[in-house]
């Protein structure tokens, strides 16, 4: 473990069985169905890539980047940085997201979709810190739910850092003061 994690809450393998699980969950969910997986980068990119390996009927992945944090803090304020480059229209909509937090982000990727006209939306997030919640968005298929703590790893970051981490943790607090 490297010296500014605290701690450890999901290893390689938790992660692993974590995505098996809703790849099995997602395929029985999308059969016969025109599945679009959307990628919500930087964060989802290690969880959207083991994600689709682990759903095992076809689908298309496409991936949107937004930038919503500063640090360690939620700026509440949404740049888009990478729009779609293929049409939603009557596809069947999975969002993958890292995290979700206070929802704001994701609340914003869907009114997005929504104003493309796909046939169903829903969303699946490896991480839920629905504590900290300011939106009343529905999270379809949850990994993991956390109650606090600023995690990186697993395509997760601080200042663009640890995303290359194969396990997730909870980042010590000096870290954030240097
Ligand atoms: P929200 O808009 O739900 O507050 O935050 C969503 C985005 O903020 C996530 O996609 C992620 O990029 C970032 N975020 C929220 N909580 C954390 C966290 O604990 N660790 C990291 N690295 N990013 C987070």
């Amino acid at each position: 473990m490297r010296n500014d994690i605290e701690k450890i809450i999901l290893s390689e393998g938790n992660i692993a069985d974590i995505v098996e699980e809703l790849g099995e969950q997602i395929t029985n969910d999308y059969k016969n169905k025109d599945l679009l997986v959307i990628c919500v980068l930087k964060g989802s990119f290690h969880f959207t890539s083991d994600l689709t390996r682990a759903i095992k009927i076809p689908c298309d992945v496409e991936f949107i980047q937004l930038s919503s944090y500063e640090n360690d803090k939620s700026t509440e304020k949404i740049k888009l940085i990478k729009d779609f480059s293929c049409s939603l229209e009557n596809r069947d909509v999975l969002v993958v997201e890292d995290i979700v937090d206070t929802g704001i982000t994701l609340s914003y990727v869907v009114d997005i979709i929504k104003e493309k006209s796909p046939a169903s939306i829903k969303v699946c997030t490896l991480i839920d810190k629905s504590k900290n919640r300011k939106t009343n968005i529905k999270v379809d298929y949850v990994g993991e739910s956390i109650e606090d703590g600023f995690v990186v790893g697993y395509g997760l970051d601080y200042n663009e850092k640890y995303r290359n981490l194969s396990y997730i943790g909870i980042l010590k607090n000096n870290i954030f003061n240097n």
